[in-house]
């Protein structure tokens, strides 16, 4: 084989890859927006197929053979095309280990467990949700021997999600983050809390949908490329740099959840929208990993959304869409509503000091579930106490409990340390931004040109051009998890008077 037609089969392959990518994508879309809601089935069947085509085709003796020719002629190849190679032989290296039924067989049974998850939350069920939540577990322990069986499973499925993050260095990022946290948290109950009650007001659907429109134009995401949804469970799924998509859920009497919903996963679509052309159609095309997916969205959402020179420059505005509602209500006043610390029973709802206590009580159930030394049946029960250990709250219901979060039911364990290690990256990558650049000057003014640029620049551009800890390194320097707290412990202080 010349070298030449070996890049031309490489080109083809990615192409397929994408095109199977890009089914699955439309087909879980219409799944969650407007399809109806007893016709999960038939996509089901769809699923199974595309999963197993896709695995015929990446799993095939040629494409074995063909990533090979391309690792030994590697030296010839650019920058591009050998990572395009090195990932793909990964990719190649552990689906090949996942024998196809399987591979199919888990396939349909995440679609089935999303449902079956819908159903049981409404409930309020965990029964319902029980036993296929126990053949996603065995399933991942399984998976997790395949893709690297000298680890510990949960390493190995770690490793999926953030690569080089295992069990050790998430212990000490978290006892980190423990022993400054818990007392910083303490010390703020201990005083009045802000009045938020404004927030509650009714805050009509329409009005809701035509701010979201205006966030996105903030944040300058470009309507010809991205569009805005509505779902259970706000998501961004993207096709390509060209296409991406994003979704909200509006609540009535909560107007900051659907907001800093639109500007976290604006956060994401912003990451995939300056992803460079190069990669595009190609396994580099996307972020990442999801840490550094999680650093970019909670980036937007925390360190620039819920910071005071973002609110003073959209707050007149925000007036015009509410002006009922907001009435007598001051920016400054608006500032301290939506960072009032009330640890609380729900990780999305939650505020940004006691986000990452809800992520260690996922790390710690995920870590004993496929470790193996928590059964499923136990889940409710050890979610329950953790949080009346981290958070201090009684869970009354499953609902609110460990049926949550849609995660579980797709299959994704491991996935949920990647919020905190984004958050902390995040902070840092902001510390870097104002080291070298004007960051809070034209955000006051409402321009977030600067922060989109220095990120663009830093993260976004290079897809996965990059390893993940490149990124990180790039745009981080040496992680140090204290610059977290140390931002949390100065923004709560000056908030809460500490
Ligand atoms: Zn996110």
């Amino acid at each position: 084989m010349e070298l030449t037609e070996a890049l031309a089969k490489l080109a083809e392959l990615e192409k397929k890859l994408y095109a199977y990518q890009a089914a699955d994508s439309a087909l879980y879309l219409d799944g969650t927006t407007v399809a109806p809601r007893d016709t999960a089935e038939g996509r089901g069947v769809a699923l199974g197929v595309l999963a197993g085509e896709r695995h015929k085709l990446f799993s095939a003796p040629e494409t074995g053979e063909l990533l090979d020719f391309l690792w030994e002629r590697r030296g010839e190849l650019d920058q591009l095309r050998r990572r395009q190679v090195e990932e793909l032989r990964r990719s190649y290296a552990q689906l090949t280990r996942i024998p196809a039924e399987e591979y199919m067989e888990y396939a349909m049974l995440t679609n089935e467990a999303d449902d079956l998850w819908h159903r049981a939350k409404e409930k309020s069920d965990f029964e319902l949700f029980r036993p296929v939540l126990e053949k996603l577990v065995a399933f991942n322990i399984k998976f997790a021997g395949y893709y690297d069986a000298s680890k510990a499973p949960y390493d190995a499925l770690l490793n999926e999600y953030e690569r080089g993050v295992d069990m050790a260095y998430l212990d000490s990022f978290f006892a980190t983050l423990r022993q400054r946290i818990v007392p910083l948290l303490h010390a703020v109950m201990a005083k009045e809390p802000p009045d938020d009650s404004f927030l509650r007001r009714r805050y009509p659907l329409e009005a809701q949908r035509r701010f979201s429109d205006y966030l996105m134009e903030v944040l300058e995401l470009d309507r010809n490329h991205c569009a805005i949804g509505e779902t259970e469970h706000p998501y961004t799924l993207e096709f390509n740099n060209k296409d991406v998509r994003i979704t909200t859920n509006y609540n009535e009497n909560d107007v900051g959840f659907s907001m800093y919903s639109v500007i976290h996963e604006g956060g994401h679509a912003k990451y995939e929208l300056d992803i460079c052309d190069e990669v595009q159609y190609t396994c580099l095309s996307g972020g990442v990993s999801m840490g550094v997916h999680e650093s970019q969205s909670r980036f937007y959402e925390n360190l620039i959304g819920r910071s005071l020179p973002f609110i003073r420059a959209i707050f007149p505005k925000m007036k015009e869409f509410f002006p009922e509602q907001l009435a007598g209500v001051t920016a400054e006043q608006f500032y301290r509503a939506v960072n009032k610390v009330q640890p609380s029973l729900v990780r999305t709802e939650a505020d940004e000091l006691t986000y990452c206590l809800h992520i260690m009580v996922r790390y710690e159930i995920e870590k004993q579930l496929i470790g193996g030394t928590l059964e499923v049946k136990d889940v409710p029960e050890t979610w329950n106490r953790l949080y009346q250990e981290y958070l201090g709250v009684d869970v009354p219901d499953d609902k609110r409990g460990c049926l949550q979060d849609s995660h579980w039911s797709g299959g994704a364990f491991g996935y949920f340390p990647s919020y905190a290690l984004g958050s902390a990256y995040g902070a840092q990558m902001l510390k870097n931004m104002e080291a070298e650049t004007d960051v809070w000057g034209p955000v006051s003014r409402g321009d977030l040109s600067v922060v989109s640029g220095w990120l663009r620049e830093k993260v976004h551009k290079f897809g996965g051009l990059l390893e993940p800890a490149d990124v990180v390194k790039n745009a981080c320097g040496q992680f140090d998890p204290t610059v977290f707290a140390d931002y949390l412990e100065k923004k709560y202080s000056a908030l809460y008077g500490l």
